[in-house]
């Protein structure tokens, strides 16, 4: 490798460090990021962790090769939550969560990101977990009783470690009212007993279902193995799914680690608050799409993704319309400075593909676009005049076409279309207006940039001079 080629470095919430990136074997490189619970609609903050696990994908592939990467991305369809809901509708089981998963698959397509290499469903695996758990009672860390089966949180003594809550506070600070067939309160259930009425399976513990942390062991070993590289989900679930996960996966195989990158992404809020069903700002990712439920209007897939990246993925973020509408200024600005400058189909820049490699450093990926951007737009990135024009510009035609070419590919990368139209798109024309418009204001003629404003005006396209500088539009129709 050249001394320039990119090294990937990941904040593992194991160690609370970043660190680099080594695979266990760079032929296959192995993610596992928890997927939905498929008894409802999934909500925007459900997006987060698809969005920033589809970069990171996109990135792997990138790096090692599109098909030396494997994502597993599951399918939660056993939950009581899903059986409580479909007693509700009173409808069949899998007659919901068939149709929850088939409107989350849409949800995630309209946002821009690829199939993962594998979404198992938990139902299908009931076969490993059986196995899983047999495995860890044969090891002593798993007892039956009642009809259930528990891990013995107090035989492993790493327990804690990704969560860094030490056992034996935790052990003092757990519930009194604890169920009788546990040993311990900490201990978690892996199998309890259905009802009738309840989904349930045949198993040596008799009819029954598996526990939500034993489903993702289950299905990451099936499909990735007893250790792989990368295991993602949201801040919430570190404890006590992941925390559980490990404790399962590393007592059934009896490996040091279970996976060796951790990666949590930050919450999620609207507005400035908690996203309830009681405070009213619950947003589907299906409405913001199709309906006008959040801000009086629908939001393209493309605009939700690119809001969503632009805050670093560890950081909380504020989901708010103020973003949504920077995110599809920004989107459109873009859009039109690609058709405007011819572009020349590029490679995403070396310095772009630096900048992910940093622990997905979105801020910084999104300042080398805007400055692509701004020399597309032959305008230097310190002035910032947008959507640029005939200025004295070092900037030559091919120069300003490749750029545009790097600021196509960036997007690209990140699973934005920028060649697509929008409806916000200006024809050529009026593109030429507002660079006429941009020349008369740096020429203070006044009156000619005040002309052109009002035809444009008239054409439907609102212009808006910002403090900053740019100028940007809107088109009224
Ligand atoms: P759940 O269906 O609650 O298990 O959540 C599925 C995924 O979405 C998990 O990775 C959660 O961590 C993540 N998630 C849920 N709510 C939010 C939120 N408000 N912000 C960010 N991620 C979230
Ligand atoms: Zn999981």
């Amino acid at each position: 490798m050249s001394s320039d080629a990119p090294v990937l470095k990941l904040y593992n919430t194991l160690t609370r460090a970043k660190e680099e990136f080594r695979p266990l074997d760079p032929a296959n490189v192995r993610m596992y990021v928890c997927g939905p619970t498929v008894y409802d609609y999934a909500h925007i903050g459900n997006a987060r962790p698809i969005i920033v696990f589809d970069v990171l994908f996109r990135l792997l592939r990138h790096l090692y090769g599109a098909d030396h990467v494997t994502y597993v991305r599951n399918i939660t369809d056993v939950d009581d939550k899903i059986n409580a809901r479909a007693a509700e509708r009173g409808i069949a089981i899998r007659e919901l969560t068939e149709g929850t998963n088939k409107i989350f698959q849409e949800d995630v397509k309209a946002l821009g990101c690829l199939e993962p290499s594998v979404q198992p469903r938990a139902t299908e695996h009931i076969a490993e977990m059986i196995a899983l758990i047999e495995k860890m009672i044969a090891a002593g860390h798993a007892y039956a009783a009642d009809g259930h089966v528990l891990f013995d949180v107090p035989s492993m003594p790493e327990y804690g470690r990704l969560s860094r809550r030490p056992l034996d506070e935790m052990i003092a600070g757990a519930r009194v009212d604890v169920a009788p067939y546990k040993r311990g309160d900490m201990d978690f259930v892996l199998w309890k007993p259905s009802k009738e009425s309840e989904p349930g399976w045949e198993s040596p513990w008799g009819r029954g279902r598996p526990g939500w942390h034993l489903e993702c062991s289950a299905m990451s070993w099936k499909h990735l193995g007893e250790v792989f590289d990368i295991h993602g989900g949201g801040i919430d679930l570190v404890f006590p799914h992941h925390e559980n996960e490990i404790a399962q996966t590393r007592c059934a195989f009896g490996h040091e680690t279970m996976a060796n990158y951790w990666m949590h992404n930050g919450f999620l809020q609207v507005e400035g608050e908690k996203m309830s069903k009681s405070l009213g700002n619950f947003v589907t990712i299906n409405e913001l799409l199709h309906t006008e439920n959040f801000g009086g209007r629908k939001w393209p897939g493309e605009v939700l993704r690119l809001a969503m990246l632009r805050t670093h993925y560890r950081q909380p973020i504020d989901f708010t319309v103020k973003a949504l509408e920077e995110a599809e200024a920004t989107l459109n600005r873009w859009r039109n400075t690609v058709r405007r400058a011819d572009y020349v189909e590029q490679r995403a820049p070396v310095e772009f593909v630096n900048a992910l490699c940093e622990d997905l450093n979105a801020h910084l990926a999104f300042s080398l676009m805007s400055s692509y951007a701004a020399r597309a737009n032959r305008v230097s990135p310190l002035v910032g005049v947008e959507p640029g024009g005939p200025y004295p510009s070092p900037v030559s035609d091919e120069e300003a076409s490749n750029a545009a070419g790097e600021l196509v590919a960036c997007g690209k990368f990140l699973g934005i279309d920028l060649v697509a139209r929008s409806d916000q798109q200006l024809s050529i024309v009026q593109l030429q207006l507002i660079d006429a418009r941009l020349a008369a204001r740096a020429a203070k003629n006044w009156a000619e940039s005040d002309r052109i404003r009002d035809e444009l005006a008239a054409m439907g396209v609102a212009l808006k001079d910002n403090k900053d500088g740019t100028t940007t539009w809107e088109v009224k129709r």
